[in-house]
């Protein structure tokens, strides 16, 4: 953590230009990023630098305030790129953040959850878990976007909500940031957190945030009698246009210039539903009871009476928590690696995440991991290239419905312990 105020914490950033260290000259929030406002004592440059926050803790970027242009030394484009843009259009519009009280302390530590990604966002309000627990002395607040606040946890001394889009999650306000630091200065003083992209599994628990207590492992077995999987649907990253490669050109066609040929988008979407039909259908006939639902963002149409469809276009709260139960109650989730995959994989017993050939750099980045075990964690997080046809797809599903108890017979840690007698197995 560094401390915002009363004293400004120095961060160390060089000159781009004279290689001198820079002076700063306080901290600056006008959104997403969490800035120094830095000059060069040498040239008398102005600069914003990224402080050690969210994905600035890895990828600190300096922004020239005079050119807008951004030194990416880390060479993290879309992090450059997101600042350089949102610094072009920055606005000082009447900030929309609603301040909500819920306990008064002197001293905070703010979570600054503003993002543009939605699984980035959710990702850094995880790391409020540890200084609600850990740092009591503390008042933990969290600055996120509005449609998030059905996700904070008990416990955060306030929430500051901005009414943003994540499409607009990078924004740069100027308003916003004299409202931030307004009510920073409310408070004898105020602490950074540096909002962990990717917080450990140890330090969260999924049904602090969305009040879902997850998928009961124990119950497994017991379940097994009408087995439940949940298929997570998004209509912009669809799982066929990887196995087939003439559907995989449509598709980079048709979300480059989707409004253009609408009718190639209803074709892939179509593709897409046959394939989960089929995927189902083959699950099925190993498991007549298999109780199959599709959810996620996009239209609900085109499936059969058999296979429930919860998908949405415009979710609010109660859609979202009920597709949290949904997950909670499948033993698995299956879906193409995404921010969709984070709130499927935190809840339901296991998860094969679908991996296009683009997404491995980002492999894990999209699972909230459950346990903790090597074994047993390879066992319940499945990654499969997302070329996987729907029969080899249904195979290892049926696999790992059904594999568990004995994969746990064999595997599970108190089981093979030289020191326990066999008898007691
Ligand atoms: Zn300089």
């Amino acid at each position: 953590m560094i401390q915002l105020f009363p004293k400004f914490e120095k961060t160390e950033f060089s000159c781009p230009v004279c290689s001198v260290a820079l002076d700063s000259k306080g901290y600056y929030i006008p959104g997403m990023r969490c800035l120094a406002d830095m000059h060069c004592p040498e040239c008398d440059r102005e600069f914003y630098a990224d402080l050690p926050a969210g994905h600035g803790l890895y990828y600190p970027m300096l922004l020239d305030k005079e050119t807008g242009l951004v030194s990416n030394h880390s060479g993290v484009d879309w992090f450059a790129q997101w600042l350089e843009r949102s610094y072009r259009e920055r606005r000082c519009e009447k900030s929309t953040l609603e301040i909500e009280v819920l306990a008064t302390k002197r001293s905070i530590v703010l979570i600054n959850c503003l993002d543009k990604v939605f699984g980035h966002s959710v990702l850094k309000l995880l790391n409020a878990q540890y200084y609600i627990d850990n740092e009591p002395d503390k008042g933990v607040v969290v600055l996120i976007p509005k449609s998030l606040r059905w996700m904070v946890p008990d416990g955060v001394a306030e929430v500051w909500a901005v009414d943003q889009t994540f499409r607009n999650g990078a924004g740069w306000n100027d308003a916003l940031a004299e409202e931030i630091q307004a009510n920073i200065e409310r408070f004898a003083q105020c602490w950074l957190s540096p909002a962990f992209s990717h917080p450990h599994p140890s330090e969260y628990s999924i049904e602090r945030f969305t009040r879902i207590a997850p998928f009961p492992l124990d119950e497994w077995d017991k379940r097994l009698d009408v087995p439940k999987l949940t298929f997570i649907w998004r209509s912009d990253r669809l799982w066929t246009t990887r196995h087939t490669p003439t559907i995989g050109i449509i598709a980079r066609i048709v979300n480059k210039a989707r409004r253009m040929f609408p009718y190639l988008k209803r074709f892939a979407i179509n593709r897409e539903t046959k394939a989960i039909v089929e995927l189902a259908t083959m699950i099925k006939q190993h498991v007549p009871s298999l109780d199959f639902a599709v959810a996620g963002f996009g239209e609900p149409c085109g499936l059969p009476s058999w296979i429930e469809d919860l998908r949405s276009n415009a979710p609010d709260v109660s859609i979202e928590k009920n597709w949290c139960r949904r997950y909670a109650d499948s033993h698995l989730a299956i879906g193409v690696c995404g921010s969709n995959m984070l709130l499927p994989s935190a809840h339901a017993g296991a998860t094969i995440d679908l991996m296009p050939d683009d997404k491995w750099g980002n492999l894990a980045q999209d699972l909230l991991f459950r346990v903790d075990d090597q074994r047993e964690t390879l066992f319940h997080y499945r990654l499969i290239p997302a070329s996987i046809s729907a029969k080899s797809l249904a195979q290892i599903a049926a696999v790992l419905l059904f594999d568990r108890n004995h994969h746990l017979l064999t595997m599970k840690k108190e089981l093979c312990d030289p020191r326990s007698s066999p008898d007691s197995l």
